[in-house]
């Protein structure tokens, strides 16, 4: 027998219309380069939200057609968010610090046909556009004055584009399965991959984010996310923020500026906020040389990679909650949240250091377990560590035009790539990662395209990268190459230049070093383990970036 309730399907679009009736006064204040900030509330928002829904309803898209960004965090983000998901199409969102090649090749992937830019980015979609064919138009995401002269083929005006349409503008009914977000990740070897995220997914995980033991946002929070809104979806908050009725703070293009971070949160009176560990780093140097404070933020929330202790204590120090969340883009991200149900009453100093740097629990709608090499279940007793599998209703099934093909299916799990532990009370903690990448500062460096151009120098007999600690950017890249047989006259300096231009300048290793040979597998595959253990004393030269 089935119950008997409204079925109801879960969409972006309801988010919209609660906010405007319900939160209707609360603000969204957006950091807009060097001009004043910008303020307005969820009523004007979603007004000029349906007002741009009304435009695209003339461009003749297929719902399901893919309306892109290229970003920062703003208010007119947040617009093209809404605008596309509540049409039924789906929000692109591009991570500009790619290199171009990587761009064009996420571009044709998803088949994007408008872009939307920021004037900032408009010198570098002009090196795309030649290689973008599906691309119809690019949308300048600025005022008709202060439009910049471009070479881009196809170019509108975004203020101009949201003038021309009614806020009357109603929203279609759509199924709570189609897709309404897309993001690409190069979390895993091989090219970037599609993580298409529907209405369902993103409201459950909005309400789970919303939880008071996961980032707990209520309508007495002001939010902040330091992450930006290309990095799946700034963890959500776009979502849960309207929903709950949270002030949002949106700031701009500023994100690794930590002095201009602490004037936003004291002037703005922001008590939750979200990003890296390197972004906390930032703000807490800048703190401590100021003597400022951060009065108004009660808690922070720490993820994309391992949060120092450091950062712990010296937010303690500020009365701020530090808590570490773990999540993919694959998860939408939110997949555990630490908040520590011990103390260090309780526990003791060192105990509760332990506890608090842990992963976290898995938050209501994410499961988890650890496996051994042949998929059997490891016990949770915070020793045995294996492969950590998820699976949730804001867990990705396939990737976008990969279907069928999912190299991570597991038998209804996901394949996260991490190695983990998880103990009794259900605290898991990451212990080391199989997917052969580098986090550097929350952004990936693929390995695999940084290895295919080191050894494309006629020097090199064989190289290899590994991610190494680095006190700021949590991981840098570490290149270890074996010279050729004539070739020993081969340097650090000439490496490292054979880079310019063949791959993102961030992505260029920190220092090299020479061996005679690397570990090999029976196959002939580099160890990378054998070789993260060779050099696990190793430190970066402090010229280093
Ligand atoms: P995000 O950075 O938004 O969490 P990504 O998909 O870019 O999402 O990266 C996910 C990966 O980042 C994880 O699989 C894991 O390797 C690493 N990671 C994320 N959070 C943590 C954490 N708290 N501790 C250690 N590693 C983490």
């Amino acid at each position: 027998m089935n119950g008997l309730m409204m079925n109801m399907q879960l969409s972006i679009a309801s988010i919209a219309e609660h906010a405007e009736r319900i939160n209707g006064d609360v603000e969204i204040v957006s950091v807009m380069g060097n001009q004043p900030r910008h303020r307005y509330t969820y009523r004007e928002a979603f007004a000029r939200t349906r007002k741009l829904s009304d435009s695209m309803a003339l461009w003749g898209l297929e719902q399901g057609d893919r309306i892109a960004t290229l970003a920062w965090n703003d208010y007119r983000h947040f617009e093209i968010y809404y605008a596309a998901a509540c049409s039924g199409y789906v929000c692109h969102t591009i991570n500009p610090r790619l290199f171009p090649e990587q761009l064009a090749y996420i571009i044709n992937h998803a088949e994007d046909r408008y872009v939307c830019i920021d004037p900032d980015f408009v010198s570098l979609a002009e090196s795309l556009a030649d290689q973008c064919p599906t691309v119809q138009a690019w949308v300048i995401m600025t005022s008709a004055e202060a439009m910049p002269e471009t070479r881009l083929p196809n170019v509108i005006c975004y203020e101009t584009l949201v003038a021309a349409g009614n806020e009357a503008f109603q929203w279609a009914p759509l199924d709570e399965n189609a897709a309404c977000a897309l993001c690409y990740t190069s979390g895993t070897t091989g090219n970037p991959k599609g993580v298409l995220y529907s209405h369902r997914s993103t409201i459950l995980h909005a309400y789970a984010a919303m939880m008071p033991d996961a980032l707990g946002i209520s309508q007495r929070d002001v939010v902040m996310p330091i992450v930006p809104m290309f990095h799946v979806n700034a963890w959500g908050n776009p979502y849960s923020c309207p929903m709950a009725g949270a002030k949002l703070v949106l700031p701009g293009n500023r994100m690794g500026d930590g002095q201009f971070m602490a004037t936003l949160i004291n002037e703005e009176g922001v008590t939750l906020s979200a990003g890296v560990p390197t972004v906390w780093l930032g703000m807490l140097a800048h703190l401590k040389a100021s003597g400022e404070d951060v009065a108004s933020l009660r808690q922070i929330i720490v993820g994309g990679a391992a949060c120092p202790l450091s950062i712990m204590e010296d937010f303690d120090h500020y009365g701020v909650e530090v808590r570490v969340g773990w999540g993919m883009t694959e998860m939408s991200p939110l997949g555990t949240v630490n908040a520590s149900m011990d103390s260090r009453e309780s526990l003791g100093e060192q105990e509760f250091a332990k506890v608090r740097l842990k992963a976290g629990r898995q938050i209501f709608g994410v499961e988890m377990k650890i496996v051994d090499d042949e998929g059997h279940d490891l016990p949770w007793d915070g020793v045995a560590f294996g492969s950590l599998l998820v699976r949730g209703p804001w867990v990705c099934s396939s990737y976008f035009k990969l279907e069928g093909s999912d190299a991570h299916a597991h038998e209804g799990w996901f394949e996260t790539g991490d190695v983990a532990t998880i103990d009794p009370q259900g605290y898991m903690a990451i212990t080391d990662r199989i997917k052969d990448v580098i986090k550097s500062g929350g952004e990936w460096i693929s390995s695999i395209e940084v290895e295919n151009a080191a050894t494309d120098h006629p020097k090199v007999a064989e190289a290899a990268v590994i991610g190494h600690f680095h006190p700021k950017w949590s991981e840098r890249p570490l290149l270890i190459v074996v010279r050729g047989a004539d070739s020993q006259d081969l340097t650090a300096e000439e490496m490292l230049a054979w880079f310019d231009g063949k791959i993102a300048k961030w992505w260029t290793p920190d220092a090299v070093e020479f061996i005679d040979e690397l570990p090999h597998t029976a196959t002939g595959k580099v160890q990378k383990v054998k070789l993260r253990q060779m050099f696990k004393d190793y430190v970066f030269p402090v010229t280093g970036a």
